[in-house]
């Protein structure tokens, strides 16, 4: 590990105005990955804000309905909060699936937004990797890609968002509030993350020396009915191959209003309009999730390792869907 720089904010604008002032300087929250990326050389920041003193640990409920997650309430604190498992079981299904007990325990909800791709080429500073060093080459698409992604990729990258947490905040339009020096804003779930396009080194819509504040979910009273299921190689403890995190509103039998989004698969947390879009208007049943499925992976790319993925993606989905609105 490189030496660095530790300070501890007390206060939001003493954490904004210290990482403003030392370029490249990085906040840390729980750290299960920014030490890791430390400690291998991936991330190597001259100076490192911790901000768990900071007053951002709340859930709070508005009067509007929405609900405000402080950027460092831990994953299991929001996973187990009542609020999250009665009206969006989806998002504590997804935390609850991610990572271990220990790891959920300390990891936070603004870190978990923030965590970095898992691509195996990425995190081996042998190989040439488009992500680590901008215009070095992407050893995963010539290379072993079984892991990577068929949605959203591109000629310099294909690495998957590995987020869980994400995938069910993307379904549930999340909105992310954020602080830096220029002031407050706002940034839609769908807008947060980039695609790689021509740069994957550009991950997020966060300018220099932003904190993210909290994650807003909007009062959705269908989302109370709703999954998240993951398919992995192994029971706990792991990354998805293919996940899916599902809403329905159903009322006499017909599907009204669906929010779909898929994780494993994806650049970015995947929603899917045109699987909503397929849904809608249609007699909840296996035919409706069938034609959601078909339209989520329109479009999908398959690499040397990988095409299993999008069959993987289509029938998670549909399980998915037949958990939440049932047969028919
Ligand atoms: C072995 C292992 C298995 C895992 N399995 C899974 C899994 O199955 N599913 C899953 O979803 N995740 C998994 N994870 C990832 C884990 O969820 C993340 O490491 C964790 O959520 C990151 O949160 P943190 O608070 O520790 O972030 P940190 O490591 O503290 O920070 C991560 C990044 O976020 C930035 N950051 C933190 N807070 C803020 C903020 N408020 N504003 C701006 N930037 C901020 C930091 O600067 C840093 O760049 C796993 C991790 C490990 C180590
Ligand atoms: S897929 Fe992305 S992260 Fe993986 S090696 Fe290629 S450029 Fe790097």
């Amino acid at each position: 590990m490189n030496p660095f720089k530790y300070s501890r904010a007390h206060d939001t604008g003493a954490a904004i105005s210290q990482a403003a002032t030392t370029n490249g300087a990085k906040f840390i929250a729980g750290g299960t990955n920014i030490i890791d990326l430390m400690k291998l050389y991936i991330e190597n920041p001259p100076a490192l804000i911790d901000i768990n003193q900071l007053n951002l640990n709340k859930i709070e409920v508005l009067s509007n309905g929405n609900v405000m997650i402080g950027t460092l309430v831990k994953n299991s604190d929001l996973a187990y909060h009542p609020v999250i498992s009665q009206k969006y079981p989806v998002l504590s299904e997804a935390i609850l699936a991610g990572a271990s007990a220990q790891l959920r325990n300390a990891a936070s909800t603004g870190g978990n937004l923030m965590q970095r791709t898992r691509c195996p080429y990425f995190y081996d500073t042998q190989f040439p990797c488009n992500k680590r060093v901008p215009g070095s080459g992407c050893s995963a698409i010539p290379g072993y890609n079984r892991d990577n992604a068929v949605l959203g990729t591109s000629d310099k990258c294909i690495a998957t968002h590995p987020s869980d947490m994400c995938v069910a905040m993307a379904a549930l339009g999340a909105i992310i509030h954020v602080q830096g020096p220029k002031g407050t804003r706002t940034i839609p779930f769908a807008d947060f993350h980039l695609l790689p396009g021509q740069t994957p080194h550009l991950e997020h819509n966060l300018h220099p020396g932003e904190l993210i504040t909290s994650v807003e979910l909007p009062a959705l009273p269908f989302a109370a009915k709703s999954h998240y299921l993951k398919a992995r190689d192994r029971a706990s403890y792991q990354f998805a191959l293919a996940s899916a995190a599902v809403a329905l509103d159903i009322q006499n039998g017909t599907i009204k209003a669906a929010r779909i989004a898929l994780g494993g698969v994806g650049t970015k947390p995947w929603r899917s309009m045109a699987a909503e879009q397929a849904l809608v208007g249609k007699p909840a049943g296996h035919k409706a999730y069938q034609a959601a499925a078909q339209a989520a992976l329109t479009g999908a790319k398959a690499y040397k390792d990988n095409g299993f993925k999008i069959e993987l993606a289509k029938r998670t989905l549909v399980q998915a869907l037949t958990k939440v609105g049932g047969m028919a």
